[in-house]
């Protein structure tokens, strides 16, 4: 079975995607046709959708709530909570998923560049912070509004819109030694450049899945396998 050894000197920055949580019973987005939980990513996931229907959109972000709470996190989930117990501030994890299982398992040190399924915001982006909200909505007229009037809209980076914390990010894969990228099929950008911003500054690129990914090319190491049997056994840390 493959190793990663982390010495005293690894710094380590891990990516993860839909993947991680597949074993969780959360489904992936499929790049192949478009469709995430059998929705195309037109209809729910983009500006266009969001100012064309946004009843529509609330409700396919509250049947990813209502899938979100009944999940757990997955061994994955653990062994990554569990590594950066070991590293502490020489872990840093970067996730595209909008669920919670990370922080449920334990992880801290972690950002959300894709936003996040249990918080929402004022459309007009007014600059008031992202509350939280766990409401599965039935109708738009539950949906609050902020106090200036914008209708509150899901805490999502849809498609067409900038991740958050890149600089956060970009500063952190700057760092690693160690870049560990999780089940994600590297169709996404700019989280699918991420591994090249880590070859240039000198890291090592591990890859998890069960199948490489798009830009599978650009890691030295590719582990086939599913994240929650991989992941457990993948680390020695000296
Ligand atoms: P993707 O759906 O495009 O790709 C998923 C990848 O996971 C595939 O390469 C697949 O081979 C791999 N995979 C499947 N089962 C796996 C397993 N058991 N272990 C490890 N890998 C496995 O995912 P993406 O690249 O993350 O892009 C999806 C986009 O849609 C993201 O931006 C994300 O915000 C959003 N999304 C989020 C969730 C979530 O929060 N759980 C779920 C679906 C989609």
């Amino acid at each position: 079975m493959t190793q990663i050894s982390i010495t005293a000197k690894d710094r380590v920055f891990v990516l993860t995607g839909a993947g991680i949580s597949a074993e969780s019973g959360l489904p992936t987005f499929r790049a192949e046709d478009g469709l995430w939980a059998g929705h195309s990513v037109e209809e729910v996931c983009t500006p266009e959708a969001w100012r064309r229907n946004p009843e529509a959109v609330w409700q396919f972000y509250s049947e990813r709530r209502a899938a979100g709470e009944k999940a757990m996190p997955n061994p994955a989930h653990i062994a990554l909570a569990e590594l950066e117990a070991k590293l502490g501030n020489r872990f840093f994890l970067c996730t595209q998923n909008v669920d919670d299982l990370h922080e449920r398992a334990g992880s801290e040190r972690l950002v959300h560049m894709h936003g996040e399924l249990a918080k929402a915001r004022c459309e007009r982006e007014c600059g008031r912070s992202p509350v939280e909200d766990r409401t599965i909505y039935r109708s738009l007229s539950e949906v609050g509004h902020c106090f200036c009037g914008g209708r509150l809209r899901p805490h999502i980076v849809f498609f067409g819109e900038i991740p958050l914390e890149m600089e956060l990010i970009q500063e952190e894969i700057g760092k690693a030694t160690l870049m560990l990228v999780v089940g994600t099929s590297g169709s996404v950008y700019p989280a699918a450049n991420f591994v090249h911003w880590a070859r240039m500054a000198g890291a090592r690129t591990v890859y998890v899945g069960p199948e490489p990914p798009l830009n599978a090319s650009a890691f030295t190491h590719v582990v086939e396998g599913k994240a929650g049997v991989v992941l457990p056994g993948l680390f020695q840390v000296e």
